[in-house]
């Protein structure tokens, strides 16, 4: 099978092609290997075969390209074939009436249908936090959006989201000084882990340690940081800009992830939390939505403890990583034992990824 040069099966003459201190870095932070799978089908397979690959000689040879993140040990296997399956068409009609029916649930009137925290509710200009009913740790609210729906948003919405949020963490803080560790997210609908449709974030406020992943990354990047004296933050967007893989949008790094955990994902890396990182945040939020017909969304976010602690945050910056979920209206899930115990399994393209949201930043 034939495949456009710059996508991620070519990945390793990319990298070959790149000059040799940017070569250098790659190979500090990453390892690819790449390999041909193949296989004989039977003739009475042929049909089904080039009905959904094209042609029989496009499965009896794919090439299969493994990245690992050497620094974080975090691994994705993509193989180009699968993303060439030609998907149904997304019945999005049925997901707009589904979402437009479930108005009136209780997070349209969070007043009566949420609880608050025991230091009340921060009321933002397009929302209003609640505290979670059953709880991931100590602190744990929620912001839940005045616009029910989920995939409509707005810069000045998502900015108030987040502001809300970060509101939020300081009452928290306050009322129990111990809990220093702050994590947002955003669940957007099924397939992502969200139980309630109607739009919300949802954030901790953790005690002792931050959360493992968060934990795991400041460790990874603290060791690349002694081993190669350079920020492992810095490299990785480096090795990413060398690639096409990313943009700078008003000093936010923008990262099409070459190890990401599922589908599209984007790494977004900045020293502050400011007004330019949740412009950059709802573009490429937009971008998944109203360019690549992303319904179902992840999004993390990670940053520095709120006050002081033993272990050394220096250098951390902002980390949001945001990931596609797939299809709602597909019932299996995109994670499997892969994904939960080996390397993720990809059908995305990151090289597609990074074009598309260049073209969508830029306009
Ligand atoms: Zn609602």
């Amino acid at each position: 099978m034939s495949y456009p040069l710059r996508s991620i099966a070519h990945l390793e003459e990319l990298v070959q092609a790149l000059p040799a201190e940017e070569q250098a870095r790659f190979e500090r932070i990453f390892q690819v290997d790449t390999t041909v799978g193949e296989l004989v089908p039977p003739p009475s397979m042929h049909e089904w075969i080039k009905k959904f690959f094209g042609s029989v000689e496009a499965v009896q040879k794919q090439r299969i390209v493994k990245v690992t993140n050497l620094i974080t040990v975090e691994g994705a296997l993509f193989n180009e074939l699968r993303a060439s399956r030609p998907m149904e068409a997304r019945a999005t009609s049925d997901l707009e009436q589904t979402i437009l029916s479930n108005a009136g649930d209780p997070f349209c009137k969070p007043l009566e249908g949420t609880p608050a925290d025991t230091f009340g509710r921060i009321k933002g200009e397009h929302s209003i936090t609640a505290s979670n009913v059953a709880k991931y740790d100590g602190f744990h609210g929620l912001v839940i959006f005045d616009e029910h729906n989920p995939l409509r948003f707005t810069a000045e919405e998502v900015r108030d989201y987040i502001d809300t949020a970060l509101h939020w963490a300081r009452e928290a803080h306050c009322a129990d000084k111990e809990a220093r560790y702050f994590f947002l997210m955003w669940n957007c609908l099924w397939k992502s882990g969200a139980s309630i449709l109607h739009g919300h974030m949802q954030m901790t406020l953790g005690r002792g340690i931050h959360y493992a992943k968060a934990e795991h990354l400041r460790r990874a990047a603290l060791l690349y940081r002694i081993a190669h004296g350079v920020s492992y933050f810095d490299d990785l967007y480096a090795v990413h800009k060398a690639l096409g893989l990313a943009l700078n949008y008003k000093q936010v790094h923008i990262l099409a992830y070459l190890a990401p955990i599922k589908e599209r994902e984007v790494l977004l890396i900045s020293e502050r939390l400011d007004g330019k990182l949740k412009d950059a945040i709802y573009r490429v939020l937009h971008c998944f939505v109203d360019t690549m017909g992303v319904r179902s969304f992840n999004l993390a976010l990670y940053m520095r403890p709120l006050d002081s602690v033993t272990e050394d945050w220096s250098g951390f910056p902002i980390v949001v990583r945001i990931v596609d979920r797939g299809d709602p209206n597909n019932k299996t899930a995109d994670f499997g034992a892969m994904e939960l115990y080996a390397s993720s399994v990809i059908s995305s393209d990151p090289f597609q990824v990074a074009e598309m949201l260049a073209k969508s930043l830029s306009s």
